[in-house]
């Protein structure tokens, strides 16, 4: 006999299971990192999670309580913990535990975070986080935008707005479009691989208007967008974003600045001139999961004039006509997608309830420990540094290393649980790289970490 109601009645779920999955979750959120605390975590091969595991989907169902155990004891274990203050790989994250309480929220109240009509409340919240952003870059008051899963999307979906304008703007449309950008992230070749485009990228560790206008002056009539970076990935470059608005403006065009990590610190007054010339920008992305101690994903994306690029993604059909009938402000018609995770709504809880303050405080003590971390690095006979950081990333090398020596120390670092710190390069070859935006990571973390270089 089927019962197809059963998963869904209250008596489903066993008596303690909400409370083991509120003390897991809560011991976890508030891990102290100390020693013999959070672990840093470990990847497993698939044979070593099957043997520990075998299978845990089955037609009759395992129960909940073994579900959690296999989370708890198994999987969670071989998850890296981004948010531990040895993990200085790639762009690491560090939610505050007010916002991944807020995303516990948004996902127990079911929003539709798509439409104004299914989610006014949360879009405006959203908004809210929105217009604190915009603000901080000096955009004007009618920018608005959307948040969307990630960098890559937030990306692609500007691109394809500047697009959508340039298509609109011109009379006939070139054979191929380009996309002009410095040391941009790998998301913008992806985004103009989707988008059957050129990426036109300029070398050079910072793009600045001497060197993009004679690019766009050969690309005439061809460009859609030029990328900006505020805060590369690799160095935490800024671009020398006031000249660059400057020659997009003489040239009539769109000028997005992917500020993904390093729009953090536009909050941050000892780096807010670095950003000089944003307020130009006809988009720009920054993802709170990176610097805005937000959980993933969340990437949010600004526009300096919504409507049009509202023209570019609203999708239509009849079943959505009593949504795009109106002028409601639909999240949804913003970028590329459509039925959307209200992702900005634990954004808004940790402002609301910390404030903007707060946000100035941390990512200030991120920038200072970073600026901490060079002083540590030049200190080091054994060790140079790669340039001065702008922002949280400090770039350095080991004297007399080759690339198989970096990825050997990497991973016998990983291993030992002491740090997580992955090899990069640039120009002049491999190099090491640590990302700082964790408040909690100290200089004496970064010291203990290039004490394993020696
Ligand atoms: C991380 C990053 C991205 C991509 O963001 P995801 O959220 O990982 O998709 C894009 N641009 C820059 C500059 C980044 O640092």
């Amino acid at each position: 006999m089927t019962d197809g109601s059963r998963m869904h009645r209250a008596d489903a779920v066993p008596a303690d299971f909400a409370a083991a999955v509120f003390t897991f979750a809560r011991r976890r959120v508030a891990a102290d990192t100390g020693p013999g605390g959070l672990p840093l975590g470990e990847p497993r091969s698939a044979s070593e999670i099957t043997a520990a595991l075998g299978p845990s989907i089955t037609a009759g169902g395992i129960g909940a309580d073994e579900t959690l155990r296999r989370f708890v004891d198994v999987l969670e274990p071989a998850c890296l913990s981004v948010d531990h203050p040895r993990y200085l790989a790639f762009v690491p994250s560090a939610a505050t535990e007010i916002a991944i309480l807020g995303d516990l929220v948004v996902s127990a109240c079911s929003i539709y975070g798509g439409s104004w009509l299914e989610g006014s409340g949360a879009v405006w919240a959203e908004n809210e986080v929105l217009a604190w952003l915009a603000q901080l870059a000096g955009l004007p008051a009618g920018a608005g935008g959307c948040f969307v899963s990630g960098g890559t999307i937030g990306n692609l979906s500007a691109l394809v707005a500047a697009r959508g304008a340039a298509t609109r703007r011109i009379a006939t449309r070139p054979e191929r479009w380009a996309i002009v950008s410095g040391d941009a992230h790998s998301s913008v070749a992806t985004a103009a691989a989707v988008m059957d485009a050129d990426l036109i990228a300029i070398p050079g560790e910072r793009l600045t208007g001497e060197t993009l206008a004679p690019v766009l002056a050969e690309y005439a009539g061809r460009v859609a967008a030029v990328v900006a970076t505020a805060g590369t990935t690799n160095l935490g470059v800024v671009d020398d974003l006031d000249s660059i608005a400057e020659v997009c403006a003489a040239a009539g065009v769109w000028l997005h600045v992917d500020a993904a990590y390093g729009g953090a610190a536009l909050a941050a007054p000892s780096a807010r001139h670095r950003f000089a010339g944003i307020e130009r920008a006809d988009s720009f992305i920054v993802d709170p999961h990176k610097w805005l101690f937000a959980p993933f994903d969340c990437c949010a994306l600004l526009y300096r004039d919504p409507a049009g690029a509202r023209t570019t993604h609203a999708q239509h059909a009849s079943y959505l006509g009593i949504l795009n009938d109106g002028d409601d402000w639909n999240p949804s018609d913003y970028a590329v997608h459509l039925s959307r995770r209200a992702r900005g709504l634990p954004v808004w809880f940790s402002l609301a309830a910390h404030g903007t303050a707060a946000y100035t405080a941390a990512i200030e003590q991120c920038l200072e420990t970073a600026r901490s971390a060079a002083r540590l690095v030049e200190a080091a006979p054994h060790l140079e540094l790669v340039r001065e950081p702008e922002l949280s990333i400090v770039a350095f090398r080991r004297r007399g290393w080759s690339e198989a020596d970096y990825r050997q120390w990497s991973e016998r670092l990983l291993l030992s649980g002491a740090g997580f710190v992955v090899p990069s390069a640039d120009a002049d070859g491999p190099m090491l790289r640590v990302c700082i935006v964790n408040p909690r990571t100290t200089p004496d973390d970064v010291a203990a970490v290039l004490t394993t270089l020696a």
